[in-house]
């Protein structure tokens, strides 16, 4: 492709590749990097400590800042002052992405982070973000705001529902998420047990989950990392033991083959999430999901065709939803993802963003398609 864009990526601060820590922005980018490499771009990636480039992947250049982890804000106080450890490993990539992005056509931001929002105006290299997250604190919420009334085509948006927590002054650019599909089977099966996935952490809502299980009296199927070991010991304690079957936090590949054997995937936000990773690998599998109609899960499942929606926090209407699964086609689950959600259609949709923001500015600002 001779029109082809030398690009860098430049990882979360949060945890290296592969940890886990980063949640859902790991596999977005991941997805991300073999979809824009397979567009014939050129790709850099800029990430902590262990960090490795998936194997098929041998295109792509990787360089690693060490350093400290950088504190999530999903966690902060809405009133949280920005905070960056001595010897935190921030810095230290974004000495590495401005260095490196004198020469590249862009830097494409994964962190939801103050310090890359703040130098954007202030640098030559053309940085671009894609946040990860809807709002969690003032000061974030803030650069987020101020960046997009400095130049709003710099940033995007994985849901309008996540875009909606930010005070911006035009339509937001919402490029969704993308998945390398051969990676996920479709299994048609439709008696498998109820599962649930994700970081078990309060904003996740595993105790909902648990209790629809408890009130079937079935078994829980959960996978993911343990990042609050007191509230996955609260939510165990508060159903009947056995509810619940901890399988830890599986590889991508492991994941997908166990997730498809369920018969139903339960979704149970409590924050405004920004995306929902887990639902829409779980429709790769066929496997219909059962969600609260809220935040990114709410935007991404079709009421009635690759699932059911109910009212936030209804315990209850998750349970009568559960009886409704077998109503769902599962290939209809995996042919939505086939043609909203493929990392190629994610890398296209990525590729329009930057290219428009590249361009000059003709005082308009168009959201991209
Ligand atoms: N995940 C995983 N193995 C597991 C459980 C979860 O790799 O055993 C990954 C999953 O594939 C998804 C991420 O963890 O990409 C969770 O992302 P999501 O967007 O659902 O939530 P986040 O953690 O970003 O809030």
């Amino acid at each position: 492709m001779n029109n082809s864009l030398n690009l860098i990526l430049v990882s979360t601060p949060i945890g290296h590749l592969g940890s886990g820590r980063g949640g859902g922005v790991e596999l977005t980018l991941t997805s991300l990097l073999r979809g824009l490499a397979s567009r014939g771009h050129r790709i850099t990636l800029i990430a902590p400590g262990e960090s490795v480039v998936p194997e098929d992947c041998s295109n792509i250049t990787l360089h690693r800042a060490q350093g400290i982890d950088q504190p999530s804000w999903q966690h902060a106080d809405a009133e949280a002052s920005i905070q960056i450890p001595c010897e935190g490993v921030l810095p230290r990539l974004w000495d590495l992405a401005l260095s490196l992005g004198e020469e590249a056509d862009a830097v494409i931001n994964f962190s939801y982070d103050w310090l890359p929002l703040w130098l954007t105006p202030h640098v030559k290299p053309s940085l671009f973000h894609l946040v990860s997250m809807g709002s969690v604190s003032r000061a974030m919420d803030d650069a987020v705001s101020q960046l997009a009334r400095w130049d709003q085509r710099r940033m995007s948006f994985h849901t309008h529902r996540q875009a909606s927590d930010f005070s911006l002054p035009h339509q937001p650019t919402v490029v969704g998420n993308g998945f390398d599909l051969s990676g996920y089977e479709l299994k048609l099966n439709t008696v498998g047990p109820l599962g649930w996935a994700g970081r078990v952490a309060p904003e996740k809502g595993l105790e909902d989950a648990a209790s629809v299980a408890a009130s079937l009296r079935e078994t829980l199927l959960v996978w993911g990392l343990v990042e609050d070991a007191r509230y996955a010991e609260a939510v165990e304690a508060a159903v009947p033991p056995g509810t619940i079957q901890w399988l830890g936090f599986k590889p991508t590949q492991l994941l997908q083959k166990e997730l498809g054997c369920c018969r139903a995937l339960l979704n149970t936000p409590k924050w405004n999430e920004a995306y929902g990773n887990v639902v829409v690998e779980a429709m790769a599998c066929g496997v219909p999901v059962v969600a609260y109609d809220r935040g990114g899960p709410g935007e991404l499942i079709q009421n009635g065709v690759t699932g059911w929606l109910v009212a936030p926090d209804d315990v209850e209407a998750l349970a009568v939803a559960c009886g409704k699964v077998e109503k769902i086609d599962r290939r209809g689950c995996r042919h939505w993802v086939e043609q909203f959600a493929s990392h190629e259609v994610f890398a296209r949709r990525v590729e329009n963003w930057v290219r428009q923001g590249l361009s000059s500015g003709d005082g308009t600002i168009s959201p991209c398609r």
